[in-house]
Parts: C-alpha cells; structure tokens; sequence
C-alpha cells in the first residue's frame, strides 16, 4: 500500500465508496480484515468524513476491467449499487490496476465476491462470474437482512398454524408435550395446572408472588414412574439424575424401594422431596427470580459475579434490575452458538456477532392488548436466518423480531414495581 490515497480513488467506482470507505474508518476497531486494510490505506483522506449512517453490509467485487466475466459482473454491480442504496454498500475493485488491493484480500482468481457483514468480518467469497439473484439469495442464506430498515423484520400476529394440542397434553409452564411418564399437576380450589416435569412445577412456584411452599406443595401430585399414577409429591422418592446433555432429569417413585431398583440401571441420587426442593430451587433467575438450571440459562456477569438469565429477555434485565453494566453470553435459540452481550449504562456497549437479533414472544390477550408470551418464547439468534428456522419448527408461535438494542431498553424502561412483578403469574406485563 505505498500509495494509499491513489488505491482509494481508483479503487472506488463512485464517490459515495470513499464515503463507505470513511466510515469503516470511523468506527470502533474490528477484527482485523483486509477490509478494513483497506480502509486504513484511506486514513488521511477520511477523517473528516461524516458517519452518522448505520454500518452496512458490504460486496466487493474484485477484478479487472478486461477480463470477461468480470466484465458480465460490472452491470450486475451497478444494479445492485443503485436498488440496495443505504442498505449495503457494493464495491469493484481492479487488482490488474491494483495488485496491493488484490495481494491484501488474498485473491487468486478473477473475478472473486466477498461478503462481509456490518462489522467488517468475512462471512463468504465467491470465485467467478456471481448472477444478481445469487448474490441476493447468499445474503439471504448468510442471514443479512437487506431490507435496510431495523425494524423491519419478522412480526407474527397470526400463528402460522394454530396449537391444535388438547390443553392437557401441553405444559402450563413451558408449553411443550406432555410425556405421560413425567406429568405433573397443580391441582388447587379453582385451578388446575397440567405441567411436563416436577421441573416445571418449581418454575411455576417460583413465578407465584409470596408464595408458601407447603400451601403450594400439598396440590401437587407427579407421576408414579413404575406405575404410571399420579401421587403427592411430597411423599414421592425422586432419582435426580442428569441426560446425555448434562441437564438434570428427575423420575418419581410411589414406593422407594422401586426407586432403589430402578437407580440401579438408570444412574443418579435418590431424594426425597425436600432436597429435590432445595436443589431445584437453587439457582433462580437474577431477573425474575424463576428457578432455573444452568444448563437452560444465559449466563450473566456483573462486577465479579456470575448469575443467571432464565431466558435471554430476563439476562438483559439483570441490567435493570441490578442498575449496573453486565456481561450476557447467550446462546443462539437455534444451533447454540455463543452470542455475547456488553452494556455500558444501560446500552449495548457491545455485541457478537453484530448480526445478532431477539425475539420477542408475544401473544394477544381479550382485551386485544399484546403481553410477553413468557420466558420460554424469547430467544436471541446470530442472524435472521436462525430465527426464521426456528419459527418454522414453532408454527404456532406469535411475536416480533426486535434488535437485541430494544431488548434492553425495554427492561431498561420497567420500573423497580413492574421488575418486582416480572414474570409473576397473573402480574406479568
Ligand atoms: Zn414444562
Ligand atoms: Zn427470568
């Protein structure tokens, strides 16, 4: 780069690059790519150039002026430039003209693409001629949302398919199926709660407001492992066990010596239901104060404590609650890849990977208002395409897709009375 105001100009096909190219500059530091070698290279000439645009997405071409198939690439780029305006940035650049340019992205062949995301990081390249609707559908693929707008994004108010599932079958708490084994019910003066697990009745104890566990307790009834009857959990023996996953797993037993008998085969502690209650109880949510395993949670650093998210909204609300910067390492609802979160005085400080998006939960109540669905229909997603994945295995969910920025500021905006309330049954908003 022995000329780096020369490469820029001639590299760019269009003054609104240079512009692209500054703004790279003028934000924080990235990984190091050769994108933003590049941008380094126009360093004198950008400093005064404005950055008030939101970072984008970028394509860059490289190849040369006379070679053919960069040439059938030079329309499809124009095109794209023009339709995509302020919703991704496109480059060409000639590295017959430019050999540094070409030597800095590693480019053997021409005409080669390069996808990079909006922190500058590589997401794909491409070698050879690259039609327009490839070029979309590869964004698509890659989870970039071209749209341009932030808050455009996935509003489901209509489930795709409605839950059809008889009521019984489908937990109170989590809402999955209920296997017959581990079937547990709440059975009250009025109420009647069918749950999946003695789990999920822990859950559902930590979201009463002031409640007292032996009141509680003595409506509970779990599911008789060897016999497939409902008994009072308080007089059940539990095996605690844990799965390939190393996510606890409990079975009840009518009669402890069947317990005893069934330990042998299937590994873990047998509890009665006083240890099983203080083991399950725990670790709670440093939001809502929900029981939670470690295993389903976010993690969530504050000054040089490690607490708990029970969900990925909850995790963001530890900010709130606490009123300090915390650090959130959540994982994607779909494939669990890692998803870090920083704030800084109640704002997103950081977040990896950029591309990163929430979704947020929703369901219509009668009065036609819409209120959070609940802990277990929030997630965070490294890119849309994840979410949409994971929304097509759950036809039955209804929602928004929010930035994990607005995610934050809605906690950030609950007042200590509503954060006392959060995720408390029948108080929750
Ligand atoms: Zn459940
Ligand atoms: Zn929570």
């Amino acid at each position: 780069m022995k000329t780096p105001i020369k490469i820029i100009i001639v590299a760019a096909l269009a003054v609104a690059v240079i512009g692209a190219v500054a703004l790279e500059q003028s934000k924080a530091p990235v990984e190091s790519t050769p994108a933003n070698a590049i941008a380094v290279a126009g360093n004198d000439s950008s400093k005064s150039a404005p950055a008030t645009n939101a970072p984008l997405p970028k394509l860059i071409d490289l190849g040369a002026d006379k070679c053919i198939p960069c040439k059938a690439m030079a329309p499809i780029l124009e095109d794209l430039k023009k339709e995509y305006a302020g919703k991704m940035n496109v480059e060409f650049i000639d590295v017959w003209k430019n050999p540094d340019a070409g030597k800095a992205f590693r480019i053997e062949m021409i005409p080669t693409q390069i996808f990079f995301d909006v922190s500058g990081k590589e997401l794909f390249r491409h070698v050879g001629f690259f039609g327009k609707e490839d070029i979309l559908g590869k964004w698509k693929e890659l989870g970039v949302d071209l749209t341009g707008k932030t808050s455009a994004g996935i509003i489901l108010e209509e489930p795709v398919k409605p839950d059809t599932r008889p009521r019984d079958h489908v937990c109170f708490m989590c809402d999955e199926d209920i296997q017959p084994k581990t079937k547990t019910v709440v059975k009250g003066q009025s109420e009647q709660r069918v749950l999946c697990s003695p789990h999920c009745y822990f859950i559902y104890f930590s979201s009463i407001v002031g409640a007292d566990p032996i009141v509680e307790e003595a409506k509970v009834s779990v599911t008789d492992w060897a016999s497939g009857n409902l008994v009072a959990a308080a007089a059940a023996t539990y095996i605690y066990g844990m799965d390939a996953k190393g996510r606890p797993t409990t079975k009840a037993f009518a009669d402890k010596a069947a317990a005893a008998k069934e330990q042998q085969t299937s590994p873990g502690n047998l509890l009665a239901w006083d240890m099983l209650r203080s083991k399950e109880l725990a670790t709670r949510c440093a939001f809502c104060d929900r029981a939670v395993y470690p295993e389903d949670a976010c993690g969530v650093k504050f000054g040089t404590t490690h607490g708990h998210g029970c969900c990925t909204h909850c995790a963001m609300g530890v900010a709130a609650r606490l009123k300090q910067d915390i650090e959130v390492e959540a994982k994607d609802g779909l494939t669990g890849e890692l998803i870090r979160v920083k704030t800084l005085d109640g704002q997103i400080a950081s977040l990896e990977p950029a591309t990163a998006i929430a979704w947020f939960g929703q369901t219509k109540g009668p009065d036609g208002k819409w209120a959070s669905a609940g802990c277990f229909k929030q997630g965070f997603f490294v890119n849309g395409g994840n979410l949409q994945k994971w929304l097509d295995a759950r036809p039955a969910i209804t929602g928004r897709q929010i930035t994990i920025a607005q995610a934050l500021s809605d906690k950030m905006k609950l007042s200590p009375e509503q954060i006392a309330k959060a995720c408390k049954l029948g108080e929750c908003k």
